[in-house]
């Protein structure tokens, strides 16, 4: 099979113009239609086999993995996604991979209502690089800067599973089964929360997508801000293991769960809880904004104990 009937097999689907796509796969480039006073907001991410996924990861879930990744960043900039851009290298074109692969990947375009517009087929050790692009209207874009001392510190949902799935493939952890089975989901099908878009573009003073675990991406908040944060861990949501197994760690730094970690001042959180609960988002509120520091609060024993958040996203005991 050569690149080309590959290319029309497998990823030539999107016939109609949807998401103002004006021309699509086929020609030397694709062109869409950018609405005036709105940003295009693009980003890109590559996943490697066995550096991003395990080896053995189904065609199918790398496929929606790879896509899922890149949407969780155009959320995070409460930008609605759009088109995306696909670059994939392969040893062989083989078709069993291929057929999996283009059902994932347009299983998880469909539900996260963007277009395949093109992209590059090449041949090498498996790698995919998927380049996205959404708009969101000038002035309401949301960054990682713009948290105040004060904001409610916001998730949009647990953390810690991805983590738990991928020590559970590796051999690291033993789970009870049905936990193992969802954590393993989580692992290889995020779901980028699309119905906090709106939500963020009105009420959040920053966001940032949690990829590389809880405390490392609040700390790239903190940083970018110039201010400090104040967590409960006990507020985190976890799964049940984590918390009866005193397993913190997979939600504090495990990475991979794609949710979304936003502040909101405080004037706002009583309109944002409204509009989630009518819009049936969840949302769990895990501490506030302070002028400086980095500490976390939680339960221990009939006290509480505080503690300092380390450099690397670990703790540094200071007291209880
Ligand atoms: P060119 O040689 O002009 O760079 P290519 O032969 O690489 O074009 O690609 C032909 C068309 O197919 C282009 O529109 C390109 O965007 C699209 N395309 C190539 N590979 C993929 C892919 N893996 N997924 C989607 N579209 C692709
Ligand atoms: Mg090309």
């Amino acid at each position: 099979m050569d690149e080309f009937s590959l290319i029309r097999k497998y990823f030539n689907r999107a016939s109609e113009r949807a998401n103002g796509v004006w021309l699509g796969i086929g020609d030397d480039a694709a062109l869409v239609e950018v609405p005036a006073g709105h940003y295009l907001v693009q980003t890109m991410d590559t996943l490697v086999s066995g550096r991003h996924f395990p080896v053995n990861t189904s065609a199918w879930d790398i496929a929606w993995k790879s896509l899922a990744v890149n949407v969780s960043d155009l959320v995070a900039m409460a930008s609605v996604p759009k088109w995306f851009l696909l670059s994939l290298t392969l040893p062989e074109p083989d078709e069993v991979f291929l057929h999996g692969f283009s059902e994932g990947l347009f299983a998880a375009a469909g539900e996260f209502g963007i277009t395949l517009i093109g992209g590059d087929t090449c041949k090498g050790a498996l790698s995919v690089t998927i380049q996205a692009s959404g708009l969101v209207d000038t002035g309401a874009e949301v960054t990682r800067c713009g948290a105040m001392p004060g904001d409610r510190i916001f998730l949009s949902g647990p953390v810690g599973s991805a983590a738990m799935g991928l020590a559970a493939l590796q051999g690291r952890e033993s789970l009870p089964e049905p936990t193992r089975i969802q954590c393993i989901e989580a692992l290889n099908r995020p779901r980028p929360c699309l119905g906090l878009i709106p939500l963020l573009r009105d009420h959040a003073s920053a966001a940032i997508d949690v990829s590389d675990g809880l405390l490392a991406d609040l700390r790239h908040i903190l940083d970018c801000s110039g201010v400090g944060a104040l967590v409960d861990r006990d507020a985190i949501p976890v799964q049940d293991w984590i918390s009866e197994h005193d397993a913190y760690a997979y939600a504090l730094s495990g990475g991979d769960d794609y949710q979304i970690l936003f502040t909101v001042p405080a004037s706002k959180a009583k309109t944002l809880r409204e509009q989630a609960s009518v819009s049936d988002v969840a949302l769990f509120e895990i501490g506030e904004i302070m002028p400086d520091g980095f500490e976390m609060i939680m339960r221990c024993g009939a006290g509480l104990q505080r503690e300092s958040v380390g450099k690397a996203g670990g703790f540094n005991h200071f007291g209880s």
